[in-house]
């Protein structure tokens, strides 16, 4: 069965998170293909390093220059040609002629049974291939000497070119771009980069119960929370956002928002209004401006979610699809589906080539209940246990709903779809919340 948008899946039956990212990232593919979306000239910018951090990098960074651009020093030692190595002497001396720094190189010639002092990263001079570290040397007024079987010819120099060659990809296109990466180009000489323009992404959150900050609750109404963590997740990704607010639960409300959040921006992402008792409502909306899927994922939280394309709107700037996703309402569910789903789309739609957050294993502290058949993202605190081992604890009430077993954590648990219960001591996936670097 293809569970695209195409032929939407039933309510009734429930898809396995695997089969929910592969269906979304073959429509995301499907329509990279088709227009070419982020591959256009237009959708394509120079900016200065400075602001090119968590961008993604559009074509392959070539290096105008070697790395090193000369053979040079790898130690504080002296260099020399290991020629003299090949004798059978078991004590080498050598005259030192004179001293090469880091950017200040020696202009004269070392001659046979000479060396140059010379300091880590100092170009090596022509006829020296080997350096002897100092502390492997005796020093004796203007000349060192040492034991031959110390070190082999060629040894403890950094050869021209050995990081990177002139002409070869420093970076590759698709990189999502890391502070290491802005100093790598700063290495090269290179002040500007280019990459994808920052996708658009309109957010909105559906519900008759939802008030804006500011606004006073009445009886049953609570504050849109989603909007803010849906921010702070497309901010951290460093995308564009465009704040289409809250959104009645009456057809024409959502139908005109849904229009102008399509003309507006490359990406819709909603909240609420996709759990069995509104799915239909949703649904017969979605069938008039697109092709949308409405799932029922086999996970916890983030049962419900609609998934799929809007149509270009007639009249307006978008000659482009809209990629659509319809998240649930739950707070936390939002953020699991976020990070479960969304995240990878949207680097896939703006070229990134990895996109798969990384896990790593942790021993759980307690036992976790666990039932097969499911997918499960428990909160959780990433530390370390008696052992030094890493280890980790869950946080309080583990409802879709609480926000807080999600704002005190600083991970997820990932148990699998077939996983079982797990006992205390078991080692488990984890996503962390962070990366570092
Ligand atoms: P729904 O998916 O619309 O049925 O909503 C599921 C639950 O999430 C309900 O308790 C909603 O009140 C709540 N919810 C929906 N949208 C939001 C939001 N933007 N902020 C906070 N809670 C919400
Ligand atoms: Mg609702």
């Amino acid at each position: 069965m293809k569970h695209s948008p195409n032929s939407p899946i039933l309510l009734t039956s429930s898809l396995h998170v695997d089969e929910a990212r592969k269906a979304i990232a073959d429509l995301v593919s499907e329509l990279l293909q088709e227009s070419q979306t982020m591959h256009h000239p237009a959708d394509i910018e120079t900016v200065s390093l400075d602001h090119a951090i968590n961008r993604i990098l559009a074509e392959d960074l070539l290096s105008p220059i070697d790395v090193p651009a000369a053979d040079n020093s790898a130690m504080d030692g002296y260099a020399f040609n290991g020629q003299c190595l090949k004798t059978n002497a078991d004590e080498i001396s050598l005259r030192v002629a004179g001293t090469a720094l880091a950017g200040k190189p020696y202009e004269g010639e070392i001659q046979a049974g000479e060396c140059l002092k010379i300091m880590t990263g100092a170009v090596m001079p022509a006829a020296c291939d080997t350096v002897i570290p100092q502390e492997f040397t005796a020093t004796n007024h203007e000349s060192i000497s040492f034991k031959s079987d110390q070190l082999k010819a060629g040894e403890n120099r950094r050869l021209r070119g050995e990081d990177l060659q002139k002409g070869k990809a420093a970076i590759t296109a698709g990189r999502l771009l890391r502070p290491s990466d802005l100093g790598l180009a700063a290495s090269l000489g290179i002040a500007t980069l280019k990459v994808r323009r920052k996708l658009k992404v309109a957010i909105l959150s559906s519900g008759d119960e939802l008030r804006s900050l500011g606004e006073s609750l009445t009886a049953g109404s609570i504050y849109d929370s989603n909007r803010y963590s849906l921010t702070g997740l497309l901010n951290r990704l460093d995308l564009e956002i465009v704040d289409c607010g809250i959104v009645r639960d009456d057809p024409a409300s959502l139908k005109q928002a849904f229009i102008e959040a399509a003309a507006k921006a490359d990406v819709l992402i909603s909240s609420g209004g996709v759990s069995v008792g509104e799915a239909d409502f949703t649904k017969q909306i979605m069938q008039e401006l697109g092709d949308v899927g409405f799932w029922k994922i086999a996970m916890r939280p983030g049962r419900p979610m609609a998934f799929g394309i809007l149509k270009p709107i007639p009249g307006t700037s978008s000659a482009r699809k809209t990629l659509f996703f319809g998240l649930p309402g739950n707070p936390v569910a939002v953020m699991v589906t976020f990070y479960q789903f969304v995240r990878s789309a949207l680097l896939q739609l703006n070229g990134a080539s990895q996109t798969e957050p990384p896990l790593v294993q942790a021993v759980t502290e307690t036992a976790i209940r666990k039932k097969p058949g499911r997918t499960e993202f428990q909160r959780a605190i990433l530390g370390r246990n008696a052992e030094g081992k890493p280890s980790v604890r869950l946080t309080g009430s583990q409802g879709a709903g609480i926000l807080r077993s999600m704002s005190e954590a600083n991970c997820f648990v990932i148990l699998g779809h077939d996983q079982g219960n797990i006992a205390a001591g078991d080692w488990v996936d984890i996503a962390l919340f962070d990366g570092l670097l």
